[in-house]
């Protein structure tokens, strides 16, 4: 699993919650793209990362760290990379949530969404 920089994971951090995903079962390829890949490929892969997450007793956890953290790389809390991104776009600089518990309130939507029928491509 790639490192972050230090200076980007929050100082309250916590890991016990990673005893209890869901994905310690899984593929960990799953959840990071490889290099060059693209369309449907990494399409159906995240999709399967995400239904991993969907069934993760700590996805809110998850989720919150990553956005926290400002993780690059990879699925969590059910979230991709691409959709972080946008939650980042949207938040000030000045308001990005660092402490524990403010990045999941921060993007509330979007990490339910994340997991949704329609993110898993189970409707169409
Ligand atoms: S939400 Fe997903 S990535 Fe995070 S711990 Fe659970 S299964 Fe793993």
């Amino acid at each position: 699993m790639p490192q972050q920089p230090l200076s980007q994971v929050p100082a309250d951090a916590t890991w016990e919650w990673q005893e209890q995903g869901a994905c310690r079962e899984a593929d960990p390829e799953l959840f990071f793209h490889p290099q060059n890949e693209r369309g449907l490929a990494r399409l159906r892969r995240d999709r399967a990362a995400k239904a991993v997450c969907a069934r993760c007793d700590v996805r809110v956890q998850c989720a919150d760290y990553s956005i926290r953290a400002r993780e690059p790389y990879g699925v969590w809390g059910g979230l991709t990379e691409e959709e972080r991104e946008r939650i980042y776009v949207r938040i000030a600089l000045a308001q990005f949530p660092r402490q524990l518990g403010e990045g999941a309130v921060a993007a509330a939507q979007e990490i339910e969404a994340a997991v949704s029928p329609a993110a898993l491509g189970v409707v169409s």
